[in-house]
């Protein structure tokens, strides 16, 4: 079946070997978010992406198509997926006999619970920004946010599905006390697995971030022993 005419798709990794853990994906762009993360490094694709060309749709179906023995997912990326009407993408990649990989802010979670229940995505990845309170989560997401309506995509992703969280750390603002009161918050719903990515300063959407240092290795170790208390499986990326 096609997609629907209204998912614009807006940049295309053939194969990737870092967006599924243990898993090669086909990675696919979608445009516009309803955050604005200071951190952001997707910021063209938040901000401006009428500059950037569509992907056909064509293209990518006849490309997985024929790299369907190849690869063993896609992975739905953005910007923000959820904001577009993604039921008939996922359903042209699980009809190719394909894994639809879903990364997602969390702020639609009845669009997430919907994917879930129509059996269309088969791991989702969630950020989480901050702990699940409306201030800090505004402070970092950079538009007003009810923390609540997070908290239950948390839940349903933590109890329905593979899943990761996972939260780019950056320097003063996701301290160990910080990410303690995310990793028990996500430990209380349910999660499994943890990751905490690296933040990196020279591809900030905030002018103010960039000016920032990114954290030494050893500072991600502590704060993946400080999650580990509380979570499985917690592990950091950016090396
Ligand atoms: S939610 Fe993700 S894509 Fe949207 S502004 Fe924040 S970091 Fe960028």
């Amino acid at each position: 079946m096609a997609p629907e005419s209204g998912v614009r798709i807006k940049g295309m990794v053939e194969a990737s070997f870092v967006d599924w853990d243990g898993n090669i994906v086909c990675t696919l762009f979608l445009p516009g978010c309803n955050f604005r993360c200071g951190f952001c490094f997707n910021h063209e694709l938040v901000l401006a992406p009428e500059g950037l060309e569509d992907v056909p749709l064509e293209y990518v179906r006849e490309y997985l198509r024929a790299n369907r023995d190849f690869l063993d997912g896609v992975c739905i990326t953005g910007g923000e997926p959820t904001l577009h009407g993604i039921q008939e993408l996922c359903r042209m990649v699980k009809e190719l006999g394909l894994g639809v990989k879903l990364d997602t802010n969390g702020s639609n979670p009845e669009v997430v619970a919907s994917l879930i229940d129509s059996g269309l995505v088969d791991f989702v990845a969630m950020d989480v920004k901050a702990p699940f309170d409306d201030g800090s989560y505004s402070l970092v997401s950079g538009v007003e946010v009810r923390a609540e309506r997070l908290r239950r995509c948390a839940e349903l992703i933590a109890s329905r599905v593979e899943h990761e969280f996972r939260t780019t750390v950056v320097p003063g603002v996701h301290t160990p006390e910080v990410v303690e009161d995310i990793a028990r918050a996500l430990a209380e719903l349910g999660a499994r697995k943890y990751v905490l990515q690296k933040f990196i300063p020279e591809l900030a959407m905030s002018e103010e971030l960039r000016r920032l240092k990114p954290m030494r290795d050893e500072e991600m170790d502590a704060l993946v022993e400080v999650a580990g208390r509380y979570i499985d499986v917690v592990r950091w990326r950016g090396r």
